[in-house]
């Protein structure tokens, strides 16, 4: 039986202190499985330290292969460059290199897609060194975005995760800017298993994703797989404008059997404000979507690509 084949595909911004530290795990873990024809891509998504270098020194390994693009393009765009080269007919595994997502699991996950399953998550059951408000907005977004999406979206489940090689042929295909990796998964199907495990703190260096990268990453998420906040925008013009009429009958109504004494400033003030408020949210939701078919329309390609450095144990060209 010729061996399954496997690559496993990190994307690195500036972890030239974790990468040292995690390709002895993720060889050791490879170890362990048998029959695997296993390869190990990784990608340097425009680093400024020296990721570059320790990268070299890791591709020593002759099932190491590299990518350099050609600037910073963002986990997601570094993620898809990675799944782009993974050679036809072999499966992918996603991990981070800061060793968050335990390499030792990997014999597990393989297991699963031996097993019949194209898309075996890690699903986050703990999370180590995380703040306790992280957790929560966290919690807080997949809940929202589980209600919000028509495409299923597992909890708590990040990039970690195998697909199998239609899975990934499958991913290939889909081609948009925007590209909110956790719906894309989702929106592919096929057989898919949660593996639970506990999620470690970084093993050196510090997140890139502060809380304004992660407000813009729920935003991203929201508007790529729902136009929910569309409707609610249009049912929020009609309840004020319900609101509003109301007030107007009771304003006339006043007028006529009380008589007008030209007071009414205030309230009017009041009016004018809140429904100017309620336009410029309305406006700027349509804003959103709108910039967004914008990005889109350009048709930019999804990164570009520096170098690429071959596994030397392999000659041919990825596909
Ligand atoms: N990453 C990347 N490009 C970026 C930002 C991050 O390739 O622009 C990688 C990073 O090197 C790591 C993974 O994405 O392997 C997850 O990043 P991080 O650990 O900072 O995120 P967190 O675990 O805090 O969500
Ligand atoms: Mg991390």
């Amino acid at each position: 039986m010729s061996p399954d084949r496997l690559t496993i595909v990190v994307a690195a911004y500036n972890e030239a202190e974790a990468l040292p530290l995690l390709h002895p795990r993720i060889s050791d873990a490879l170890a362990r499985v048998e029959n695997l024809d296993a390869r190990v891509l990784y990608v340097d998504d425009g680093s400024r330290d020296g990721t570059w270098r320790a990268l070299q020194a890791i591709a020593a390994d002759p099932r190491v292969s590299l990518l350099r693009l050609s600037r910073n393009f963002g986990k997601e765009a570094a993620l898809t460059a990675g799944l782009d080269h993974v050679e036809d007919g072999a499966a992918a595994l996603i991990l981070d290199a800061d060793g968050q997502d335990p390499p030792e699991l990997i014999p597990q996950f393989v297991a699963q897609w031996r097993q019949g399953y194209d898309d075996v998550h890690g699903t986050r059951v703990e999370r180590a060194g995380e703040s306790w408000l992280k957790r929560a907005t966290a919690h807080g977004f997949y809940r929202l975005i589980g209600r919000l999406s028509k495409t299923p979206i597992p909890q708590d489940t990040g990039d970690f995760r195998l697909l199998s090689p239609r899975a990934v042929a499958a991913l290939r295909q889909l081609r948009e800017r925007h590209r909110f990796m956790k719906g894309l998964f989702g929106w592919i199907g096929f057989k898919t298993v949660a593996i639970p495990y506990s999620r470690e703190s970084r093993a050196a260096g510090r997140s890139k994703f502060g809380f304004w990268k992660l407000w813009n990453f729920a935003l991203e998420g929201i508007t790529s797989f729902s136009t929910a906040p569309l409707r609610a925008a249009t049912y929020l013009g009609l309840a004020t404008a319900l609101v509003a009429f109301l007030y107007a009958v009771w304003i006339v109504l006043k007028a006529l059997l009380w008589g007008d004494a030209v007071a009414g400033w205030p309230t009017m003030m009041a009016v004018i404000l809140f429904l100017g408020g309620v336009q410029l949210i309305a406006l700027g939701l349509i804003g959103e979507y709108l910039g967004r078919l914008y990005e889109e329309s350009k048709q930019r390609p999804l990164y570009l690509v520096d170098r690429w450095q071959a596994a030397s144990g392999v000659s041919s060209e990825p596909g």
